[in-house]
C-alpha cells in the first residue's frame, strides 16, 4: 500500500515539480537548485502555480476514477472523460491527445483514424499518465497489466509503439510494488514486448544507454521511459532520481511523471519530501472544477490498490 501510494503520489509530484521547466535546456534545474535538500524547488512558474499537477495527472485521475466507479476497464469510459476534461480547456493538452479527443470519431477508431493521416503517434502522452492504471492492474499480474496498458493508450495513441512502452512501464511499475527491483526486470520484459518494437525498446533500456544518446526528443515515448529509467537506475532515492529527469531538460513534466511513478514504488511514499507533497494540488477540468489535494492523491491511490486486488482475487478483469 506504501509502494502503491508513493507511485501515483510519486507522479503526480514529479509533474507539478518538472511543469515550470517544461521546454528548457538541460542543467537548467540543477543550476537553480545545486543541492538536494536545499528547499524552495516547487517553484511554480511557466503558468503553473507551485504545486500544480498537469495534464500527466489530469489523465491519470481521469483513469482511475473510471477504473474504479466502472469496477475495471471501460476503454468507452474512459474515452468520454478524457473528451470531458479536453473540452473543460485544461491549461496544457497535447497536441495529438487533443485531435484524437475532439475529432469526431467513436472511442474505438478515434485514434487509429488520427494516425492514419499523421503517422506520427509515438508520444509520451500515454505513458505520461499510466500510474493509476498500472497500481490498479498490478495484481493481475504481467500479461493482464500489459494487456491493460496497451488498450488504454490505444484510446488516444494509434503507433503501437506507445502501446508496448506504456506497456513497459505497468509490467516494470507492477515489479516494484511487489517490492522487486524494476530496474533489473527490465530484460525479462522484452519477450513480452510485440516483436516489431522490441528491439528498439531493447536498445533505449539497455544499462549502458544515456539520455544522451537518444535519438528524439523526449517527448517522444522511448526515450521518455528510457530517461525515466536511466534516472531511477543512476540514483539511490526519490528526491535524486527526480531531480536527474527535471534537469534533462525537454518535456520535464512527463518525464519526472514517469520517472516519479516509479521512484515512488520502489521507495515509497515516505520517502518523498514533505515540502513536495504539501503544496501538490490537481485541478480536474471535466469533472466539475475539482482541485483534488494531497490527501484525495493518496485516498485514490488507496482506492485503487484495494480494488485491483479484491477484483485479482475474484479473477475479473
Ligand atoms: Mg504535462
Amino acid at each position: 500500500m506504501e509502494r502503491a501510494v508513493g507511485a501515483v503520489v510519486g507522479s503526480a509530484v514529479g509533474d507539478a515539480l518538472g511543469a515550470p521547466f517544461e521546454f528548457g535546456p538541460p542543467g537548467a534545474f540543477f543550476s537553480r537548485f545545486p543541492e538536494p535538500g536545499c528547499g524552495g524547488e516547487m517553484c511554480g512558474g511557466g503558468g503553473w502555480d507551485a504545486g500544480e499537477a498537469t495534464d500527466d495527472t489530469q489523465m491519470a485521475v481521469h483513469v482511475g476514477e473510471s477504473l474504479l466507479e466502472r469496477g475495471g476497464l471501460d476503454p468507452a469510459d474512459i474515452f468520454r472523460r478524457f473528451q470531458l476534461w479536453a473540452a473543460a480547456e485544461p491549461k496544457d493538452i497535447g497536441l495529438q491527445t487533443e485531435d484524437v479527443l475532439t475529432n469526431g470519431e467513436p472511442w474505438d477508431r478515434a485514434a487509429a483514424a488520427h494516425f492514419r493521416t499523421n503517422h506520427r503517434a509515438a508520444g509520451n502522452g500515454a505513458l505520461m499518465r499510466a500510474t493509476t492504471s498500472a497500481v490498479y492492474f498490478a495484481g493481475r499480474g504481467r500479461a493482464v497489466t500489459m494487456d491493460a496498458a496497451r488498450r488504454i493508450a490505444a484510446l488516444t495513441h494509434g503507433d503501437r509503439a506507445a502501446w508496448e512502452g506504456t506497456a513497459i512501464f505497468h509490467e516494470l511499475l507492477r515489479v516494484a510494488l511487489e517490492g522487486g527491483d524494476p530496474v533489473g526486470a527490465v530484460a525479462d520484459t522484452f519477450a513480452q514486448v510485440h516483436p516489431e518494437h522490441r528491439e528498439r525498446y531493447a536498445a533505449v533500456l539497455a544499462l549502458g544507454w544515456h539520455p544522451d544518446d537518444a535519438t528524439e526528443f523526449n517527448g517522444a515515448v522511448w526515450p521518455c521511459l528510457a530517461s525515466a529509467v536511466w534516472a531511477l537506475r543512476t540514483t539511490a532515492s526519490y528526491e535524486e532520481a527526480v531531480r536527474a529527469a527535471i534537469d534533462l531538460g525537454g518535456d520535464t513534466d512527463t518525464v519526472a511523471a514517469v520517472t516519479g511513478g516509479l521512484a515512488g514504488a520502489v521507495y515509497g511514499f515516505d520517502a518523498i519530501p514533505v515540502r513536495w507533497t504539501e503544496p501538490l494540488h490537481v485541478p480536474l477540468p471535466g469533472a466539475g472544477e475539482r482541485v483534488l489535494r494531497l490527501q484525495d492523491v493518496v485516498d485514490l491511490a488507496q482506492r485503487l490498490d484495494r480494488s485491483g486486488k479484491a477484483a485479482s482475487a475474484k479473477g475479473s478483469v
